[in-house]
Parts: structure tokens; sequence; C-alpha cells
């Protein structure tokens, strides 16, 4: 499985960064795309453990600057093989009072954002007749969570545009998969309220939260060679908390 390019959005810090290490270890190429300068800082990490990798600044928001983004990886690297699509935000408020910002900005980010990639990789997947997709939704998707009207809808939306595009892109042996996280310990967690960690290490059945190496492990295993007949599956690291749905 190795030498391939990657792509894996959202990896300045957290999930999408651990990602790109277990990718980068693989022996992948690794563009590594977020919107602070925030990639090139674990760009500088990967070079450091001889991989090559390559840092993007670029709003997944923004259909142009995704497009550009592909440009300048296909210019250095070749044409992206795998891609992750893990960029994400939450906006959280009851649904009585969020904004249209708030829908707004989380459905572009954690939904169309992983739209415009797709859309832009996939006549290149195509003409290599192969390929890797994995969209990084949550336990939200099926479970709900209140407060959170907007992600739990991006997060069920990649899911049917996971099944969508795995359908259209079977033929060519390109899989198109979902890794579903349960509450992991990163900077997004860290902004919860008072007590929420208290709360879900009661609630989980495995009675901790995650670490963003155990859900990297899991899309790395859906990029390799190894998982060529998934697709279209939904894989919960959750530590039991949607009970494998
Ligand atoms: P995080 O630490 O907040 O990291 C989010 C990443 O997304 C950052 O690299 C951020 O970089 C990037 N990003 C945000 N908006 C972007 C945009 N418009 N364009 C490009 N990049 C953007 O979050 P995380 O906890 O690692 O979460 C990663 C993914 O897992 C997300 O999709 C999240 O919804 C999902 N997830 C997380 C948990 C959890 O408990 N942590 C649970 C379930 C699902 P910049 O700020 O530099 O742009």
């Amino acid at each position: 499985m190795s030498g391939r390019v990657a792509l894996v959005t959202g990896a300045s810090r957290g999930i999408g960064r651990t990602v790109a290490e277990q990718l980068a270890a693989a022996g992948h190429r690794v563009a590594c795309l977020a919107s602070s300068g925030g990639a090139k800082d674990t760009c500088r990490d990967l070079e450091a453990s001889g991989a090559s990798a390559l840092a993007l600044c670029a709003d997944v928001r923004d259909a142009a600057a995704v497009d550009a983004a592909f440009d300048e990886i296909e210019a250095t690297f070749g044409p992206v093989e795998i891609l992750v699509n893990n960029a994400g935000v939450t906006a959280d408020g009851l649904v009585a009072r969020m904004s249209d910002e708030q829908w707004q900005q989380v459905l572009d980010t954690n939904l169309t954002g992983a739209f415009h990639t797709i859309r832009r990789a996939t006549p290149k997947l195509l003409r290599g007749r192969w390929g890797r997709i994995v969209n990084v939704s949550s336990v939200s998707a099926h479970a709900g969570a209140p407060g959170q009207a907007n992600y739990a809808a991006a997060k069920a939306g990649l899911v049917g545009l996971t099944r969508a595009v795995a359908r259209e892109l079977a033929s060519r042996h390109i899989t198109c998969n979902i890794v579903a996280p349960g509450p992991i310990v990163t900077a997004m967690t860290e902004g919860m309220p008072e007590g929420w960690r208290a709360t879900m290490e009661a609630t989980v059945p495995l009675g901790r939260l995650g670490t963003p190496d155990e859900v990297a492990a899991a899309v790395t295993f859906l990029c390799s060679d190894a998982a060529g007949y998934v697709t279209g599956a939904v894989v919960p690291v959750d530590g039991g908390l949607g009970m494998g749905h």
C-alpha cells in the first residue's frame, strides 16, 4: 500500500493530524490541508521523520480554494488517490435559538466541504482505477445530540453522500466509507462545558474518551489495499456508545 498520494483535510491538529502521521508512516506522500497555517507544523514534523508532505492553506467551504489546493498537490505529487475528509467544526446551540450563520457554517464545513473535495478528486480517481475516500462523521449522525442540530444534520448528510459516491465509483475499485467517532480527546472536546467529560465517561460503555490514534487507525485501515472489499460502510470508533450503529 505504499507510495500513494493522500490528502487529509483538517490536518493541523487533533484527529486529522494523527491520520496524516499514520498515512505518512504507511509510506504515503501526504498533503495536509487546514484553513489556517497550522498544517505547516504537521508537515514540518512529518518531513522531520523522513516522510514527503505538503502543507496547504485552504477553506474547504470555498470550492475555488479547494480546486487550487488540488492543482498544487497534482503539480507536486500527482493526482490524489487517498482522500480523507476530516475538516469539521461545531457551533452548538439549541435549535430554537440557532442562527442561520451557525447552521450554515457547520453544514458548509462538515458536509459541503467534503462534496467539494470529492467532486474535484473524482475524475482523476476514475482515470487511475483505484481510490480510497474516507469521510469523518460522528456518533451524533445517528444518535443526535441536544444543541447540535446543525452538526448532527451535517454528519448524517455525510453518510448519504458517502453511500451515493460508493455506488457511483465502485466499478473502478474506488471505495468510499465513513468513520464515526464518539467522544475523542481533541481541541474540539476541550471546549465542551464543565462536567461533559465525566458524563461521557459514565455513558460510554468502555468508560473513557477515545484518542486520535484510535480513530486514525480505522481511517488508515480503510485507506489500505487490505480494505478493498469494504465500501459504503460506517465504522464506529465510539467506545460502544452507538453499539455498532
Ligand atoms: P479539531 O481538533 O477542532 O480539528 C479540526 C480541524 O479541521 C483543524 O485542523 C481545523 O484547522 C480544520 N478546519 C476547520 N474548519 C476548516 C475549514 N473551513 N477548512 C479547512 N479546514 C478546516 O477537531 P477534531 O476533534 O480533530 O475533529 C476532526 C473531525 O472528527 C471533525 O470532522 C469532527 O467533527 C469529527 N469528530 C470529532 C469528535 C471528537 O470528539 N473530537 C467526535 C466525532 C467526530 P483550521 O482551524 O486551521 O482550519
